[in-house]
């Protein structure tokens, strides 16, 4: 690893941290450190990060704003690559935008809607990146990403890069291709957007951004949604119809607001998270014949 970090300092590809800890890179404040974290500071040094990392045959994993990650208390084996600044590109094309995988989505967001632009109001208040939300396929107020990508620029593990439509991610609930067919970056995403009345899109994404604020504990460290919804049952509704609200195991706690957050209540360990997660499923089971299966991507060394 040490001259692994040599030679990602030599070529100057970004920020590069040694051991550092995942909770620093988390929205739930939790996980153990990566070997390494690297923070590109282009898309060409991206690619070189790639390129030192195949040839020396360690593990990788990219990372956006960590608001749907629960990381090991062990931390990450191998080159943790995070999306971040330098690849924050943003730019308006008619009526599409281009915007760098790297580019936070509450800010995209708000100044797309400002420009009486829409289609995105959607995504108000969900606090990942465009990576992020092209790879999970990020929605809410039944829109997500799939109803508005035309295209997104993928950076493979043999180096290749190639764009791919939303039809060829094969987009479903909370799902792409990116999680398990065909790993990749998401370099770029192109998001069609379309004319509309500022007033009426600005007062949409104000009314969307209550409702979060209104249901969900947006003052705790969380990662949103920790179970899938198993349609047409709502995963909260189950929790709390099991009588799980406000249920703590260590410092991880079913939030009183939203049975289906998970919020770290002070000091919470990813294995507090971990047993308060299989202590819901087998109880949701138990009482409603329901299987959760989790939506918050848990990683790291076990
Ligand atoms: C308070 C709160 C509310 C939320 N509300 C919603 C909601 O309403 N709807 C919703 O869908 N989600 C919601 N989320 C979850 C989360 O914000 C989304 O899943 C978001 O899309 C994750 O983006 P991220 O950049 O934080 O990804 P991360 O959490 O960093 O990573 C998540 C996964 O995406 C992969 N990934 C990240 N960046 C890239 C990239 N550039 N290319 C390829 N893979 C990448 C990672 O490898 C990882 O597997 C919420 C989270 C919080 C904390």
């Amino acid at each position: 690893m040490e001259q692994l970090v040599k030679e990602l300092k030599e070529q100057e590809v970004g920020k590069v941290l040694s051991n550092e800890p995942l909770a620093n890179h988390t929205t739930m404040k939790i996980g153990g450190p990566a070997d390494v974290l690297v923070e590109p500071k282009s898309l060409e040094k991206l690619q070189e990060t790639m390129k030192i990392i195949n040839s020396h045959n360690v593990k990788w994993t990219a990372i956006g704003r960590g608001s749907n990650l629960l990381v090991s208390d062990l931390g990450i084996e191998g080159v943790v690559i995070k999306l971040g600044a330098g690849m924050d590109h943003m730019e308006l094309k008619g009526s599409e935008v281009h915007v760098g995988g790297g580019y936070s989505l509450i800010k995209l967001v708000t100044i797309i809607s400002k420009k009486g632009l829409s289609n995105l109001e959607f995504a108000a208040g969900i606090p990942g990146t465009v990576g992020g939300a092209v790879y999970m396929n990020a929605g809410a107020h039944g829109s997500d990403m799939s109803k508005v990508l035309k295209k997104a620029h993928i950076l493979f593990e043999d180096g290749k890069m190639e764009w791919l439509t939303a039809e060829q991610l094969k987009f479903s609930y909370r799902t792409s291709i990116l999680q398990k067919e065909r790993p990749g970056i998401c370099l770029e995403a192109v998001l069609n957007v379309g004319e509309g009345n500022r007033e009426e899109i600005v007062a949409l994404l104000q009314k969307n951004k209550d409702y979060r604020r209104d249901t969900q504990p947006f003052n705790y460290p969380c990662a949103g949604s920790i179970f899938r919804n198993p349609l047409p049952n709502y995963a909260g509704q189950l929790i709390e119809k099991a009588g799980l609200k406000g249920y703590k195991i260590g410092g991880a706690k079913v939030s009183d607001m939203h049975a289906n957050f998970i919020v770290n209540d002070g000091g919470a360990k990813a294995q507090d998270v971990l047993d308060l997660i299989e202590f819901i499923k087998k109880t949701v089971l138990e009482e409603n014949g329901v299987q959760l299966e989790t939506e918050v991507e848990i990683i790291g060394r076990k």
